[in-house]
């Protein structure tokens, strides 16, 4: 028997990057998994695959800007698989610039789709999670949210914000056998860091111990592990996929 078998999983952001790995590992150790993207040909790709690798997986869209429509969302989930073991809040988005050139438009997008999207998430998932005594959500924060950037004030507002609620929900759940944690990923190769220049990529190396940015897969193993009944011990905690930067 697989490790998620029978489980049902959301996933949100899961076209390409990080999601995508996490959807597709979920999916290998037997979850069905129900994987979001701002457009549905984005979702279909990625659940496609996971098709194609034996997997099982529904492809939705969602806007992590729209409150009502992360609530319906879930809800929706839930009405038609009946539960909800696993919440991945995954999507994010930078805005970067810094401080006194931010626009308060970079400012509020990020906090409305990085923390907010996340907040009306796990207050939907919450509920039913609570009603069968049993859950795991999982938050994709980042080192910056423990450690700040320069250029990324609002995006390390809302990563140490998702540090933050995700530490007061998961004291507020844990009596009905629901954990809450964090994956912090460090540097991942993927879309949102493709674009870094060469020089500061040069800077990033020296300050990473292991010497090299980590790929999706890397944080796709440590959100398994948290979705799996054996961490049923573990909540509140952050665990952080980084090579080691923040040790
Ligand atoms: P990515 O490659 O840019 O992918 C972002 C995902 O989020 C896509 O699936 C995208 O869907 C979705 N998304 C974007 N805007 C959205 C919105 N408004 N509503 C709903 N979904 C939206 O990013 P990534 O690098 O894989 O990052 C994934 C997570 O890890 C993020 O929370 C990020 O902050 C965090 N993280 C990444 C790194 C890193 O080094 N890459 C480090 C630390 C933390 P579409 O394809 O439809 O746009």
């Amino acid at each position: 028997m697989k490790s998620l078998q029978d489980k049902v999983a959301i996933v949100t952001g899961a076209s390409r990057g990080i999601g995508k790995a996490i959807a597709m590992r979920l999916a290998l150790e037997g979850a069905k998994v129900i994987l979001t993207a701002t457009s549905q040909t984005g979702a279909d790709k990625t659940a496609e695959e996971i098709k194609e690798n034996g997997g099982d997986a529904i492809a939705r869209v969602l806007n992590l800007n729209e409150a009502e429509a992360i609530s319906e969302f879930i809800s929706s989930v839930h009405k038609e698989f009946g539960r909800i073991d696993i919440l991945v809040n995954n999507a994010g988005i930078t805005r970067d610039n810094l401080l006194l050139r931010m626009s308060t438009e970079q400012w509020q997008e990020v906090i409305d789709v990085n923390l907010s999207g996340v907040y009306h998430a796990i207050r939907a998932a919450a509920k039913p999670m609570m009603r069968q005594r049993s859950g795991k959500i999982i938050n994709i924060t980042s080192i910056v949210g423990q450690i700040g950037n320069a250029g990324q004030v609002n995006y390390s507002a809302a990563k140490a914000g998702i540090i933050g609620m995700s530490k007061s929900v998961a004291k507020e759940l844990a009596p009905r056998n629901v954990q809450v944690n964090c994956v912090a990923p460090g540097f991942i190769e993927t879309d949102m860091t493709k674009d870094l220049p060469e020089d500061v990529k040069t800077d990033l190396f020296a300050a990473i111990p292991a010497g090299r940015m980590g790929v999706a897969e890397d944080v796709a193993y440590a959100v398994a592990f948290l979705a799996r009944d054996e961490s049923g011990y573990i909540t509140g905690q952050v665990i952080n996929v980084d090579g080691g930067m923040v040790m």
